[in-house]
């Protein structure tokens, strides 16, 4: 950024971390972990300069996560981000700022994970499943249309973004019966994930939605198809999926999005009140999922058949609360194209078409040792562009 105290070539509008991002996340410090803002490839702590915030934020700031700061709610959030963009846009640092190299900055998951909810929205992703599972029936059950279909997840076991994911064991389908052992056909789902803070609430309206969405992160959802496919009939994903559940380091807030939204599309029929917009709330998000360092595949967000506003609606609707720290994610995103799927399962079609990497070798589901790593951008305002900070995994061989 011209003129910025923050010599980072990476801190510019026409780069993904520039001024109009500022995520945040929470790092290792010697003094203990930090809330911090992250400044192009480095993060600024917040804790050196609590002083500079006004008092009712000056606590949330100086915290080693950022549970403090997701209960505050919207109107703390919105005066946060203006203050915390005048200071790193001055062109002098403001006294005790630190700038700390990103690879000498470990993160850690950067708050406590409430309830966990995982939507299945993108029509793409759920055609091509109930193709690749049911291939006698109809791909989309007659309810998808109508809600936004999903589950609730396992909050223990969301991980951040470099944990190793451990190969797990399960119970399969066998010729001669359910065989027991580790995994074969372990995969990824690629996911834009929500992270709730404000008053708890239930019944939210899809128009105080920004009210209960502090920000967006990217969501691997790792998921063992052998285990799912054997285990999920009449309830739904289970063991296949609650070993683990990848989540950006950074927290994206939802205030850098506003150049984003885009409407969602229309399902071909009247929706219920309760899932109308007022405002529209899909995001154009393109995401990339690269595999051992090959990019496999571009989805895009805005496909989605449903908005986050939607989901919260939904989710809330019967009379549960949303608390802070709560984390929703999208479902795969998954388009048309091949090359537009969120999730290896449907990328091989089941298996059946392996997928070439850049160093010749053939994938059809995740090997020990592979890197799974997603990243993502959204249009940000006056040209420039909105990053989402990568979730990345390795797959460690089962214990
Ligand atoms: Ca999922």
């Amino acid at each position: 950024m011209s003129g910025s105290w923050i010599a980072d070539p990476a801190f510019r509008a026409d780069e993904p971390f520039g001024p109009q991002t500022l995520p945040y996340g929470v790092v290792e410090l010697p003094g203990g972990p930090a809330v911090a803002v992250r400044v192009g490839d480095h993060a600024l702590p917040l804790r050196p300069i609590a002083g500079e915030f006004a008092p009712e934020l000056a606590d949330a700031v100086a915290a080693g996560s950022l549970d403090p700061l997701l209960a505050l709610g919207r109107p703390a959030w919105t005066s946060l981000r203006a203050r915390l963009r005048e200071l790193v846009t001055a062109t002098a640092p403001p006294p005790g700022a630190v700038l700390v190299p990103l690879a000498e900055a470990p993160t850690r998951l950067p708050f406590t994970v409430g309830d966990y909810v995982d939507f299945y929205s993108s029509r793409h992703h759920a055609e091509n499943v109930g193709r690749i599972f049911r291939p006698d029936g109809e791909p989309l059950l007659p309810n998808w249309t109508h809600l936004p279909v999903g589950y609730h997840g396992r909050s223990g076991t969301v991980v951040v973004s470099g944990t190793g994911v451990v190969r797990p064991h399960g119970q399969r389908r066998g010729d001669q019966g359910p065989e027991f052992g580790p995994s074969t056909r372990l995969d990824i789902e690629a996911e834009v994930g929500f992270v709730c803070g404000g008053p708890v609430a239930g019944r939210v309206r899809t128009s105080a939605a920004p009210d209960h969405i502090f920000g967006v992160a990217l969501v691997n959802d790792w998921s063992a198809r052998d285990i799912q496919a054997w285990e999920y009939v009449p309830l739904g994903p289970f063991l296949g999926k609650s070993f683990a559940t990848s989540i950006s380091a950074w927290i994206t807030p939802l205030d850098a999005f506003a150049a984003a939204r885009v409407e969602v599309p229309d399902p071909g029929h009247p929706r219920l009140d309760y899932l109308v917009e007022d405002s529209h709330w899909g995001l154009d998000i393109g995401i990339e999922v690269s595999w051992n360092g090959t990019v496999v595949s571009r989805p895009e967000f805005a496909g989605m058949a449903y908005s986050c506003a939607q989901q919260l609606a939904h989710m809330t609707v019967n009379g549960a609360t949303v608390r802070p720290g709560d984390l929703f994610a999208s479902g795969t995103v998954s388009g048309p194209g091949k090359h537009q799927r969120g999730s290896f399962l449907e990328l091989s079609w089941g298996g059946q078409e392996p997928v070439r990497l850049d160093d010749g070798s053939e994938r059809t589901f995740l090997l020990d040792g592979d890197t799974v790593v997603i990243t993502a951008t959204a249009p940000g305002p006056d040209g420039s562009v909105v990053g989402l900070a990568e979730v990345a995994g390795t797959v460690l061989a089962a214990t």
